[in-house]
């Protein structure tokens, strides 16, 4: 624990992945720390078709962000598998405090990203993992020929609808209003696939069974009417994947660094209010998160904190 880092970097995902490989190429003493699975939001997606020079069609989001780890890697940076409890950002070392240590840095980037909203309806917490889903590219093979709802009308929804098609006898996505917020050219696949119906104008008021999900009641938003639907007798389960939006991980910076909605405020150079500290991808306000921004915030982040070193 005697180690000072010159930078020491928060999270796994692109932009911690990306802000690792600039890093170790300028020679910084660099340890990246991450709680889980490297990849952050790609590592949910079954398929990443946006990111530049990503062609292998079908490719998935963990087999991107394998790559862009064993990139960094290969440029000297260090890897902790940890979760930071508390930080001390404010000196000239910085401290993060994990479970299994102290980590001390002369900068830190920070790249935890963010992770997925709830619904909020009635006993959602009792069926996830029995039912409820955040992550298609994990849980979708559990719902081989089931019917299975998707709620949300962004890009995540549309895109692991799509997805989910490969797997569910049917797909069902539940948004609640008239029109799709996805991109165009996604929202042209689902209406095109004989897979997906869409329930317009409602949101899930609430989900049921014994042990596993058995039904679910929807509203509709603009004429107040409740439909159950109830897995038949012979599946005894129905699938609800939930793809509406994402908290940041910001929780151990409330009162440390200046946030926005949640969000840490940096400048156009990743910086936020104190020396040393950076913001990239997902974690930071911004107008775009996307796998290729975050990636751009961790290179702009590592070429600052090697100024700031300097
Ligand atoms: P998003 O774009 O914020 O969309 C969230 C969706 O959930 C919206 O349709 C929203 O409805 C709906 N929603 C929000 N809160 C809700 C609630 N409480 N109840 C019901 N519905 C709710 O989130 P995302 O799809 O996860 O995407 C996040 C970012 O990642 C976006 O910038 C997106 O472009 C990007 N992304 C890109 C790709 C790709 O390009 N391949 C893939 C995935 C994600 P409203 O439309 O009514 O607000």
């Amino acid at each position: 624990m005697d180690t000072i880092y010159d930078v020491i970097i928060l999270g796994g995902g692109p932009a911690g992945l990306a802000a690792g490989l600039y890093a170790g190429r300028s020679r910084l003493h660099t340890l990246l720390i991450e709680k889980g699975a490297d990849g952050g939001q790609i590592a949910l997606s079954s398929e990443v078709e946006n990111y530049p020079g990503q062609l292998a069609e079908g490719e998935s989001g963990p087999a991107l962000a394998a790559r862009m780890a064993k990139q960094a890697e290969n440029f000297g940076v260090v890897r902790c598998l940890d979760t930071i409890r508390s930080v001390n950002l404010t000196g000239s070392v910085k401290i993060l405090s994990g479970s299994k240590g102290d980590y001390q840095g002369r900068s830190v980037i920070i790249a935890a990203g963010s992770v997925p909203k709830r619904i909020g309806c009635v006993n959602e917490d009792k069926f996830i993992g029995k039912g409820i889903s955040f992550c298609a590219a994990c849980d979708a093979a559990f719902f081989r020929d089931l019917p299975v709802f998707v709620v949300g009308g962004g890009d995540s929804a549309v895109e692991e609808a799509l997805f989910l098609t490969k797997f569910a006898r049917s797909v069902t996505l539940i948004h609640r209003r008239d029109s799709l917020r996805a991109a165009k050219s996604i929202q042209e696949k689902a209406f095109q696939n004989p897979k997906i119906s869409f329930l317009w104008n409602s949101v899930v008021e609430k989900t049921d069974g014994s042990d596993l999900l058995g039904s679910i009641t929807v509203r509709n938003v603009k004429s107040g009417e409740q439909s159950v639907f109830r897995a038949d007798p012979k599946d005894g389960l129905l699938g609800l994947f939930v793809f509406i939006g994402h908290d940041p991980n910001t929780k151990l910076f409330q009162g440390v660094l200046e946030l926005e909605n949640g969000f840490i405020k940096t400048d156009e150079n990743m910086r936020t209010n104190l020396p040393g500290v950076f913001a990239a991808g997902d974690i930071r306000v911004k107008s775009l998160r996307q796998a290729v921004t975050a990636a751009a915030d961790g290179a702009v982040a590592a070429v600052q904190a090697e100024l700031y070193i300097g």
